[in-house]
């Protein structure tokens, strides 16, 4: 093993690791596991913004949103039933306490695992050690996983009825009209979540589509769904103010157009949380507030890694544990294969749900020379048609070669990007897809249907 011996003691370990979030612990527990002795260090609570303020939250409160939309359009489907309100105590309570439970058993998984865990705040003084409340933690390596905040616009102070996602999340109350800046994964899901609720909502987004970083064809047919839905948004405009009083909030966009709502939240973004941590102090190469590392995940100082959020990229949950994985496993002199950005998997779990797994189309378009598409409409799809869903499959593919990515669109499609991230990462032919059998009725079949397109042997396809 590369590490060096070290004696364990409170303070001094093989591996210290700054922040307790999905990275940090994710980093911890492989570690453990392969015989390394970890200091973990978190000042707030382990889990980090995915377990208390991210992922586990927003996907509770988009369940009651789709418990509640089941209730108000049971006639569709033959049930008499009626939205009589939101209990937004109940609703609260109902996704603390899935976070509490998660929380303790993330905390006996410490335990488990013999993670010595240390409360309160770090800040790097060198290459090995970490200090925390006067006492120097020092590790043969540190790994740096601080994690990220909401950020907002210059100009644009949050405050009162200005909020960010952290607030949002603890409402008592919804809101009647809502105002979204930014229209990515964050703004899109809170959007959703208000409307199943019965709030009007506005969505603004500077780019020219919502979703912006995904296949446009997807970004089309959630503005499409978005509407049918009397979900508003604004797309290519920019915001130029917001002013608030005790009765509600103003906001003005660029295009002269002037938007009243009880709250405004803004969800532009996220920002490494790496200020005053004592990282360019100790001689760390920053971008834009952002820990630079090589492909390795190593920083350019000896020894020390950065993981999650705070490395430039996809912001996930998923993306933070598996590097958090493999830094353990390069540590440990496993030499793990470099993690392939593109093959992350990407969900907005709005209704409908958006996933996403390599490249666009037009990213694919510029890497390759021949590309082929295939988009399957849910229409054809048996599952889909009893769920009431929209939506479409689109498989993009090197022609001759494999598939370069996956767009869904569709209720529960989230759920199918497992697949897809197979098909993507084990970098597989449709024709390799195509005998593969997907069980019926179920929404997978799509994903089959693609494929079987693809190969050219389409079942289920008009045309
Ligand atoms: C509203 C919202 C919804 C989201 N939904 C999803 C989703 O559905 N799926 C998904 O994959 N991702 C989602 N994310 C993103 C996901 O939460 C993050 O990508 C993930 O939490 C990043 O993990 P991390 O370990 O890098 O950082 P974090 O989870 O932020 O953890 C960093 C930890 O470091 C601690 N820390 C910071 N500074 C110090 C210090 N000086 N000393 C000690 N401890 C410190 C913090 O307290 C924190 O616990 C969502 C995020 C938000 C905000």
């Amino acid at each position: 093993m590369p590490v060096e011996e070290c004696e364990v003691t409170d303070t001094s370990a093989d591996l210290v690791i700054l922040g307790g979030g999905s990275g940090g612990y994710a980093c911890a527990f492989r570690a453990a596991e392969l015989g390394l002795s970890v200091v973990l260090i978190e000042k707030d609570k382990l889990g980090g913004t995915c377990l208390h303020r991210g992922c586990i939250p927003t996907k509770a409160l988009l369940h009651s949103a789709e418990v509640a939309d089941a209730a108000r359009d049971g006639e569709q489907v033959g049930v008499k039933a009626s939205l009589e309100g939101i209990d937004i105590d109940g609703v609260n309570s109902y996704k603390d306490n899935i976070v509490k439970r998660l929380h303790k058993g993330l905390q006996g998984l410490v335990k488990a695992h013999q993670v010595t865990y240390v409360e309160g705040a770090g800040t790097l003084v060198d290459s090995r050690t970490v200090e925390v409340d006067g006492t120097r933690y020092t590790g043969s390596k540190v790994v740096l996983a601080t994690g990220s905040y909401s950020k907002t616009l210059p100009g644009l102070e949050l405050g009162g009825r200005i909020i960010a996602s952290e607030e949002a999340l603890n409402l008592d109350f919804v809101p009647d009209k809502v105002v979204v800046l930014g229209g990515g994964v964050i703004g899109v899901e809170f959007a959703s979540v208000w409307r199943s609720f019965g709030a009007e909502v506005h969505v603004v987004e500077a780019l020219p589509h919502l979703v912006p970083n995904e296949d446009e064809y997807l970004s089309k047919q959630l503005e499409r769904a978005f509407r049918k839905r009397g979900i508003k948004f604004s797309t290519g405009v920019k915001f130029t103010g917001a002013e608030q009083n005790d009765s509600g909030v103003t906001v003005s966009l660029e295009n002269g157009e002037q938007l009243d709502a009880d709250l405004l939240l803004v969800a532009v973004g996220r920002g490494a949380n790496t200020a005053a941590l004592g990282y360019e102090e100790a001689g760390l190469t920053m971008e834009r507030g952002f820990v630079r590392t090589d492909e390795r995940l190593r920083t350019n100082l000896d020894g020390v890694y950065a993981v999650g959020d705070i490395v430039p990229g996809l912001q996930l949950a998923h993306r933070g544990f598996q590097q958090g994985i493999f830094i353990a496993e390069d540590i440990a002199g496993l030499n793990p294969p470099v993690i392939d950005e593109a093959g992350i998997p990407r969900v907005t779990y709005s209704q409908p749900e958006v996933a996403s797994v390599g490249l666009t189309e037009s990213a694919a378009r510029e890497q390759y020379d021949q590309v082929e598409t295939f988009t399957y409409d849910l229409a054809g799809n048996g599952k889909s048609q009893i769920l009431k869903t929209a939506g479409a499959v689109k498989v993009v593919r090197a022609t001759d070669g494999p598939v370069l990515g996956m767009h869904l669109i569709g209720e529960r499609v989230g759920e199918l990007i497992g697949e897809g991230q197979l098909i993507y990462n084990w970098e597989a032919l449709p024709e390799d897809v195509a005998p593969l059998i997907h069980a019926h009725p179920t929404q997978t079949e799509a994903l089959g249907e693609a494929h079987l397109a693809l190969a050219g042997k389409p079942l289920h396809v008009h045309g």
